[in-house]
């Protein structure tokens, strides 16, 4: 399978889905290689820490 991400060739790809939180008809489904998957997941979490530290002020 491929990473829709960096376009690597790998055995395993992890599914994503984008846009968290959003309605969930729009919601993307991806395909990451291992890599990619963890850069993405630390890119949401940042996202979710921003959004919350915005709400809080
Ligand atoms: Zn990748």
């Amino acid at each position: 399978m491929k990473c829709d991400t960096c376009g690597k060739e790998v055995l395993n790809v992890k599914r994503i889905i984008l846009e968290k939180g959003y309605d969930r008809t729009q919601a993307r489904a991806i395909y990451n290689c291992e890599e990619c998957y963890k850069k993405k997941e630390t890119d949401i979490e940042k996202r979710t820490q921003d959004k919350v530290k915005g709400e809080n002020k």
